[in-house]
């Protein structure tokens, strides 16, 4: 059994277990992060069943997105902080973003989806632990946000994302994340949608999101090793 192999045993056993201790079973999408890592080691999760998966920095994503075009059944994320003059790489290579957090991302998202592609799945990034220097839109600015995109033809709102600061103690980690599922609930109450996503959950607290709800773990270091960032500058 190779290494990558068993790193995805293990992941899936957590998501299952977790699952389990939370009448939750089938319930969880493995989102595989992949950034910094080669194209050859996402074709290898690829053999391995594997078909979603995150990126964060768009030049190396697309490297990636190109030269794996074709694997069948390929299903990429944009994770990442977006700057508008990305909007349409974005919007032409990737089926979802999870990281939007101001309408006029979301307005060149939605100009710029190419009309032969189905309209781009979309993921609110919310900014739970209120700390000054994250991305994300807070709480407040959600009702508004929520209006405007869910008009938006070439987009498809599909839920709420987040990065909850580190807790020591599990408990106190899952708070954040019970804030955020209340926020999907009553958002969807609120503005008679169905959004179905809750992109929440990492290596470190994926049990403490599954436990509040997670509908998709985006996991990184569990899966491929820790990353390597000193080729970047
Ligand atoms: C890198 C990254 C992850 C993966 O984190 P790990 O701790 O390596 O599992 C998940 N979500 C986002 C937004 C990331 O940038």
């Amino acid at each position: 059994m190779t290494l990558l192999k068993s790193q995805f045993d293990q992941v899936f056993e957590r998501i299952h277990e977790a699952e389990r201790a939370n009448g939750r079973e089938g319930l969880v999408k493995l989102l595989a992060v992949s950034k910094t890592k080669p194209a050859e080691m996402v074709s290898e999760a690829w053999q391995l069943g594997q078909r979603d998966f995150g990126e964060n920095y768009l030049q190396e994503a697309v490297d990636k997105i190109t030269r794996l075009s074709e694997l069948d059944g390929l299903v990429w994320h944009f994770i990442g902080p977006i700057q508008s003059n990305k909007t349409r790489e974005i919007a032409t290579h990737f089926h979802w973003v999870h990281s939007v957090d101001r309408l006029k991302i979301a307005k060149r998202l939605n100009d710029q989806r190419p009309d032969d592609l189905p309209p781009l799945n979309i993921c609110l990034q919310v900014n739970i632990s209120d700390e000054e220097s994250k991305s994300g839109a807070t709480l407040s600015e959600l009702p508004e946000l929520v209006a405007s995109i869910s008009q938006l033809s070439r987009l498809q709102l599909r839920g709420l994302m987040a990065i909850p600061a580190p807790e020591e103690d599990a408990l106190k980690q899952r708070v954040p994340f019970k804030k955020l599922a209340d926020t999907l609930e009553s958002l969807n109450r609120e503005h008679h949608l169905n959004m179905d996503t809750l992109s929440m959950g990492m290596t470190g607290d994926l049990e403490a999101a599954i436990a509040e709800g997670a509908t998709m773990v985006r996991i990184g270091t569990a899966l491929f090793g820790a990353r390597d960032y000193s080729s970047r500058n």
